[in-house]
């Protein structure tokens, strides 16, 4: 599958300029054009208006994780709350996720200030019990919102059913849903097209086709262009995520693993006074390895999941098998029941940047005291991407840490290197999946 395939590049309308070649200088330079490094972009001309940024992007507008999404706005950060409670303790867990709560906030707020009409809704989301023990973790995630005094909802059978009816939920005793109340969905592609026009209304210069070989040391910090040129620039932000190992950053550290979606033909009226569905919810089901999925506004379903691939080498290109979209089709038609006859039109992949303590990484890098890297974000970057363009402005403008959260970082932990690596990803899959029937 290739990334052209996702329906959220339809919708981006912003042509870059190619890089001109030459030597270009700027105050920042920004390696990136996904959510982070746009959003760091204009973090950077709003806190200081006047400054000259440029922004880096080897391919085309977006062409990541960014334009491949579910376009699902959620809190929280990639392992399960009582897993992160268990590890980093109560209040930093309450830390983090009030971080992301304010971080889907401030999704609305950005996009309202800025005019970015990317079809935000303030849904909610679900998460559904899945499998005989789905009630039973649903209500230990419910246990663990409210000892920390989280926003949610418990929902029986029959207020799920009032508001999404599935073929796959499980029976037992326990919620059969959780509700997050502080949740979104949007279209990833409007948001990328959008923050492009804001960073360039402000004197931002974004460049397509420009792919950084190598990011020098000292200041100003020399970043050689593929094909020719360079940009010198005082300051510089890493936001190329699972693309980063190429770069000699994060190596064995911010890792690449491909997440898959379909994509349905649009639902007709009697498929959906079926589902119910009428708040558009985002929803997720309660496995360690869980699918999700949400409506489009074109009302087709949209649905991700599966274990996450890592590919031999770390490779970030697109999959040339359409077999890998299999399972998930299985896990689609499970879901919603064959007989609602679902049909599949587009399948894409993409790369996300893992880490293995599932934590993002923002900070200054300890071998480049003049370069900032973000991301990491797990498979949930689109709120704490969007929101870590001002913490990114306040480093480089010298700020303290912005607050006291674990992901201000320098690096993330080390996650084996080839060939263990290639063992051990799909083994750790394997192990959650069995645990998962279990
Ligand atoms: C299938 C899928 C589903 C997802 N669903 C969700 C979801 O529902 N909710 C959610 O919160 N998150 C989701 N995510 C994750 C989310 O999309 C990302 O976390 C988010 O978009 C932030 O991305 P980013 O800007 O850090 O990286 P990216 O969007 O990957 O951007 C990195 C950019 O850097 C460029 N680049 C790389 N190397 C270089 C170089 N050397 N020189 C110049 N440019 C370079 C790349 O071309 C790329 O455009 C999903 C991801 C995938 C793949």
């Amino acid at each position: 599958m290739r990334a052209s395939d996702s329906i959220w590049r339809d919708a981006i309308d912003v042509d870059l300029a190619r890089h001109p070649g030459g030597s270009i200088d700027a105050d920042v330079a920004v390696i990136g054009s996904g959510l982070g490094g746009l959003s760091a972009a204009l973090h950077l001309l709003l806190t200081r208006p006047g400054r000259s940024v440029v922004v880096l992007e080897a391919s085309q507008l977006g062409h990541g994780a960014s334009s491949r999404s579910a376009g699902m706005l959620t809190p929280g950060v990639g392992q399960n709350l009582p897993g992160i409670i268990r590890r980093a303790g109560k209040a930093s867990a309450k830390a983090m996720y009030e971080a992301t709560l304010h971080a889907v906030e401030y999704a609305g707020e950005l996009t309202r200030e800025q005019d970015i009409d990317c079809q935000l809704r303030m849904s909610g989301q679900l998460a559904i019990a899945h499998g005989r023990s789905g009630r039973h973790r649903l209500a230990v995630v419910a246990a663990a919102l409210g000892q920390l005094g989280l926003p949610h909802e418990t929902m029986n059978d029959a207020q799920l059913s009032e508001t999404l009816r599935l073929a796959v939920v499980a029976g037992g005793r326990g919620p059969a849903a959780l509700r997050l109340p502080i949740a979104g969905v949007l279209n990833p592609g409007l948001l990328v097209s959008g923050l492009a026009r804001a960073v360039m209304r402000r004197g931002g210069r974004l460049y397509s086709g420009a792919r950084v070989l190598a990011i020098g040391r000292g200041r100003p910090v020399h970043l050689p262009i593929a094909g020719g040129g360079e940009v010198r620039a005082r300051d510089v932000v890493v936001a190329t995520s699972a693309y980063s190992e190429s770069l000699g950053v994060q190596r064995g550290r911010v890792i690449p693993v491909h997440l898959r979606v379909l994509l349905t033909a649009p639902l007709d009226d009697r498929q959906l006074d079926r589902l119910g569905w009428a708040g558009r919810e985002g929803v997720i089901d309660s496995r360690r390895i869980f699918n999700y999925f949400r409506l489009t506004e074109d009302r087709r379903v949209l649905f991700g999941g599966g274990v996450p691939i890592y590919r031999k080498g770390g490779a970030t290109d697109e999959h040339g098998s359409r077999d890998v979209f299999d399972p998930l089709r299985g896990e689609l038609a499970a879901t919603f029941g064959e007989d609602l006859g679902l049909r599949v039109e587009r399948a894409w992949s993409g790369p996300i940047g893992y880490v293995l303590d599932t934590l993002p990484v923002i900070q200054r890098l300890h071998t480049h005291p003049s370069v900032v890297f973000v991301g990491g974000w797990c498979g949930h970057g689109i709120a704490l991407s969007l929101r870590s363009g001002k913490w990114v402005a306040d480093i480089i403008d010298g700020a303290a840490a912005p607050a006291d959260l674990p992901w201000f970082r320098a690096a993330a932990p080390l996650v084996p290197f080839e060939p263990v690596r290639r063992i051990a990803v799909p083994a750790c899959s394997w192990g959650m999946s069995l645990l998962d029937r279990l």
